[in-house]
């Protein structure tokens, strides 16, 4: 008891000190959903990645403490390069990114002249430098469909959503063979199981990142049923649970995401798709390391202007679309 209590007393230390500096350096803090309970609560924007590189973009802040992932963090340096953009733990990586590097893709566009190179925003800057477009799993299909039918495309990196992708506008297309490791976990077989349990909640999908775009895949393919699902962003999401008269919700995604939605909803209850589809990436960010980043001005994430450059061209390629 007396060990709890210092603890919580050290946790409220730290948040004040972070409070302090944050002032101090005119900085703000943004917070990935998938981030621990602790760290989405000192931050001062929570969201998905792209509301993440918008709010960074558009803060009157000297510096982003971005509790991410370390490409989401290269986007916000991308967007915001007069921004100093801190990773309070530059070891944050994601499995999904790792599966391509820039120079794989370029032997690649070598052997394909002419092809035109869609990459989901979970890739390295230099990933992006190489692409003509970028997406996200909500308006992946989009992007597609405004490239004129007789182009060849190759999509990067996510094999389930480019499959997903496939299905939706009817056009082949070269799919990389990557994949995230938390969605693995996440099968239609566990997905059944626990709807059949749960009869009455509604079924929301987050199409945020790679550890969901299989469910995303399976509803295409009609392996989980497509009754009461709903494809969600983050916004989507807590409007849903906030409106509807549903009191239970079963919620394939990171469970990260399960802190807003509770914190937002006393009364209803969120039950993940699978409790163990948690990413260690997101999770290594903690409010220690918030602090130490904060306080020493470290792990800074700066992309070169020259791969900025051309990354920034597939980015606003991306938003346009939208
Ligand atoms: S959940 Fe998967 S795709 Fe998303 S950051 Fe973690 S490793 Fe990457």
């Amino acid at each position: 008891m007396v060990l709890q209590e210092a603890s919580l007393e050290l946790k409220g230390d730290l948040v004040s000190e972070i409070t302090r500096l944050k002032l101090e350096r005119n900085a703000i803090i943004l917070a990935h959903n998938y981030q621990r309970p602790e760290v989405q609560d000192i931050a001062d924007f929570v969201g998905d990645s792209l509301g993440l590189a918008r709010t960074a973009a558009a803060a009157d802040a000297d510096v982003i403490i971005f509790c991410g992932v370390h490409f989401m963090a290269e986007t916000s340096s991308i967007l915001s390069p007069e921004k100093k953009v801190l990773i309070p733990d530059l070891n944050a990586g994601c499995s999904l990114a790792d599966t391509i590097t820039a120079e794989e893709l370029r032997r690649w566009k070598k052997r394909h002249p002419g092809v035109v190179v869609v990459s989901y925003v979970n890739t390295t800057a230099d990933v992006k430098a190489e692409s003509d477009y970028c997406c996200t799993s909500t308006n992946a299909v989009k992007v597609v469909n405004s490239i004129p039918a007789d182009k060849e495309v190759l999509l990067v990196p996510d094999i389930y959503l480019g499959a997903y992708v496939e299905r939706m506008t009817g056009r082949r297309m070269h799919l990389w063979p990557g994949q995230c490791h938390v969605h693995a976990k996440l099968t239609p077989e566990a997905i059944t199981r626990l709807r059949d349990e749960r009869p009455n909640a509604e079924f929301l999908i987050h199409p945020e990142c790679g550890c969901i775009t299989n469910a995303m895949y399976y509803l295409g393919e009609g392996k989980i049923s497509g009754k009461g699902t709903h494809i969600l962003s983050t916004d989507g999401m807590l409007k849903c649970a906030r409106n509807s008269t549903s009191t239970e919700f079963i919620v394939a995604t990171e469970t990260g995401i399960l802190h807003q939605l509770t914190k937002q909803n006393p009364g209803k209850q969120f039950f993940p798709a699978k409790d163990d589809a948690v990413c260690e990436y997101m999770k290594m960010i903690t409010l220690q390391k918030v602090h130490y980043s904060l306080r020493d001005m470290i792990h800074e994430v700066k992309v070169p202007a020259a791969i900025a450059g051309k990354a920034r061209l597939a980015l606003e390629r991306m938003v346009s679309v939208n």
